[in-house]
């Protein structure tokens, strides 16, 4: 499935809900979370509908790698200069909340709402 109609980060990349933008190309968007917690917190996405990484494989690889790979550009142009975190939740247990595959990336000045 390319899209999934139910899905929240499906309808941002729709254009359904808004969103703040950093990034977009052909494969993948990254927005600011909207509950951020650190001063830079944005999520980066497959625009495919990939429900979490259980779903995910080698077929993925180029998508998967440029989700990361575009990550110090966009911090760079956020003015992140002293390091950062990505974190990727994965189902019930990795407490991933919504079903589409995002990889976080925070930073920015000490201390942070969480992690
Ligand atoms: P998870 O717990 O699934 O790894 O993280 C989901 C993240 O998506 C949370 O940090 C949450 O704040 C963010 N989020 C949920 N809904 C929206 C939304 O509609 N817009 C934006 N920008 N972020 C969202
Ligand atoms: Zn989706």
């Amino acid at each position: 499935m390319s899209a999934d109609p139910h899905c929240i980060f499906c309808k941002i990349v729709a254009g359904q809900i808004p969103a703040k933008k950093v990034y977009e190309d052909e494969d993948i968007l990254a927005f600011h979370d909207i509950h951020p917690w650190a001063p830079v917190h944005i999520l980066i996405i497959p625009k495919l509908h990939i429900a979490s990484m259980v779903d995910a494989g080698l077929q993925h690889q180029a998508l998967l790698g440029k989700m990361m790979a575009v990550s110090p550009q966009l911090m760079r142009e956020l003015g992140v200069t002293n390091g950062y975190r990505h974190v990727m939740n994965t189902g019930a247990d990795g407490r991933q909340e919504v079903p589409h595959v995002h990889l976080h990336v925070m930073g920015g000045p000490r201390p942070w709402l969480k992690g």
